[in-house]
This record gives structure tokens, C-alpha cells and sequence, in this order.
């Protein structure tokens, strides 16, 4: 997992020793630093293609055990949507995105645009997701937070999400379908979400210079979101090449290493804001 993740962190891997038992220790560890407070955010930069201005930020869930280290949310996101904790920690990261906005502005650093944070599709399973999403960020204004839901979350009960997700946009909400390209959602479902972003998924970012195939498929990935007047960021960019080619196919934003990675609120300020 440590390749996939974003910072430059070692983290642990339950491979390292006996499996089941590893397991249980994270799971019991994981309950711990959610109830005592011990995860973070970390937040990514997102810019726009035609300016090079900063347009927002992801925030990403991370947790670093007193003995394990940090453990990687490829590892602890999965282990809290099977312990049913999934909706706690969507919670805790709510708060905590308003609250870091309102400590930035604080401290006279203006954050522009989204903060986009990552909602699972178990959360999607609450038919009053809305409600409590708005109940949660009510100590800031809607426009300011973005939810990323993946393709594949979404297609898990499409009507219900269709319902939460034109709720949440109609209260002023940024939507971003997360991981495009990869969920095989139908198109008919895709104009019915309400999202306003499409975030190409970075299998194909990262592929598009040596495979015509994946550079195809981001380039009708951003003509279909023209034609249906949304945005796109492609997220996963690593190189200038990268970025000048999504450039010239038309996106308007990116989001990945060569950018920025993500780092901790204070990072974050000094670089960014
Ligand atoms: P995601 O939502 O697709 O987030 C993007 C992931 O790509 C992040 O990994 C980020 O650090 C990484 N990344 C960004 N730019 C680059 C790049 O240029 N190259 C490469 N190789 N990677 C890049 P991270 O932080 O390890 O998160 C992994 C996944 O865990 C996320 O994928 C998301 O699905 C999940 N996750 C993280 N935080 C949360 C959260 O608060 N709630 C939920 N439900 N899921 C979360
Ligand atoms: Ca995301
Ligand atoms: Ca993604
Ligand atoms: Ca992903």
C-alpha cells in the first residue's frame, strides 16, 4: 500500500506478520483512536488547468498508531466499513474538514474553493444521509465543502443515491464522482447523480502517455463531462507531460504529486494558502 499512498510515509502492512491476528489488533487499535481522537486529515492541493490557481483540496483520513505507525487507509478504510465504523469516521472527517476551514480563516488563511472530502457508499445506505451531512457542516456554508463518492459506490443502490445526491447538491454541496472510468455506472444514472465533477481515476492519468487506449478514454471521458456540463480533475498526476496533455485534451483541473502532496494543516497553509 505504501506505493499507492500519498505521502512519502512508510506505512505498516498487516502482511508483515500472522494475518488474523494482526487483524484483530487493528481492529481493536482502530476503535481506540476513533473514539479517543487519534486520526488526522491531511489535505491535497487541487488547481485549475487554465490559471494554475488553487481551487481546493482533498482531505485525506490519516492514523498513526503509537506501535504499529501510521497504517495506510487502504488498510483501515476497509476495516471500518466491515466493523459497521464506517459512518462514525465519515462523521469525524466532516467535523474535522469544517473545523480545520474555520481554524484557516482563523488564522487569516483564506481558503478558496472546495474542501472535498470522501464519503463511502455504506454512508449511502442512510436515507437521511442529507440531513445529517447538513446537520454536520452547518458551521460552514455548503459551497465550501465538496463530497467525493466513487463510481462503483455509487451504482451499489442507485436510487436511493440518486435521491441523497440531488438533496445534497440542492443545498449547495460541490458532487464529485470519484474514480471514474472504473464503476461502469450507466449514463442515464450519471446525469440523474447531480454531481457537477467527474474525477478521472488515476489508472488512466498515470497510463495516458504510452497507451492510446487510456488516453482515449480521457479524452471522451472530458468531452462526455463538457457535454454534460461538468468538471473534471484528474487526479494521480505525476508529471509536467502528464499535465500539459490534459491540458491540451481540455480539463480543467488536477490534483496529484507533481502538484502537491498531501500534507498536514499547517503544511498545507504555508505552501498553499
Ligand atoms: P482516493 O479517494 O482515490 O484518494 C486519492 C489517493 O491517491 C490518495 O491516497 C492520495 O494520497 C493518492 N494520490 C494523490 N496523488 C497521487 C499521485 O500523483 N500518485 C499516486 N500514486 N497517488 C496519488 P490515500 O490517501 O492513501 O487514500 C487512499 C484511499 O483511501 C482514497 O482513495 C479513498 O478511497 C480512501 N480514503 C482516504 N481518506 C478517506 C476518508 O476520509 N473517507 C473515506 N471513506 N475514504 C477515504
Ligand atoms: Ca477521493
Ligand atoms: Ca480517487
Ligand atoms: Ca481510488
Amino acid at each position: 500500500h505504501a506505493k499507492r499512498s500519498g505521502d512519502r510515509t512508510r506505512f505498516f502492512s498487516p502482511s508483515m506478520a500472522d494475518e488474523l491476528y494482526q487483524r484483530e489488533v487493528l481492529q481493536v487499535r482502530f476503535i481506540d483512536a476513533l473514539a479517543r481522537n487519534g486520526l488526522s486529515l491531511h489535505f491535497q492541493p487541487q488547481f485549475c488547468l487554465v490559471s494554475g490557481k488553487l481551487i481546493g483540496a482533498e482531505a485525506l483520513c490519516r492514523w498513526q498508531d503509537d506501535t504499529l505507525g501510521w497504517v495506510s487507509p487502504g488498510d483501515f478504510i476497509p476495516l471500518a466499513e466491515e466493523q459497521g465504523l464506517i459512518g462514525r469516521l465519515g462523521d469525524w472527517v466532516l467535523d474535522a474538514a469544517c473545523r480545520q476551514l474555520e481554524r484557516w480563516e482563523a488564522q487569516g488563511k483564506a481558503f478558496p474553493g472546495r474542501l472535498c472530502v470522501n464519503v463511502s457508499a455504506q454512508q449511502m445506505d442512510d436515507p437521511q444521509l442529507a440531513e445529517h451531512v447538513q446537520r454536520l457542516t452547518a458551521r460552514v456554508a455548503p459551497g465550501r465543502i465538496g463530497l467525493e463518492l466513487t463510481e462503483s459506490g455509487l451504482m451499489r443502490n442507485p436510487d436511493q443515491t440518486v435521491s441523497i445526491t440531488r438533496a445534497l447538491r440542492a443545498a449547495g454541496f460541490g458532487m464529485a464522482i470519484d474514480d471514474f472510468g472504473t464503476g461502469y455506472s450507466s449514463l442515464t444514472y450519471l446525469k440523474r447523480f447531480a454531481a457537477d465533477t467527474l474525477k478521472i481515476d488515476m489508472s488512466f492519468v498515470q497510463d495516458m502517455l504510452e497507451s492510446s487506449h487510456d488516453r482515449a478514454i480521457v479524452a471522451t471521458i472530458i468531452a462526455m463531462a463538457q457535454t454534460l456540463g461538468m468538471r473534471t480533475v484528474a487526479e494521480g498526476v505525476e508529471t509536467h507531460d502528464q499535465a500539459e496533455a490534459l491540458k491540451a485534451l481540455g480539463c480543467s483541473g488536477v490534483q496529484g504529486f507533481y502538484f502537491g502532496r498531501p500534507v498536514d494543516a499547517d503544511s498545507f497553509a504555508a505552501h498553499w494558502l
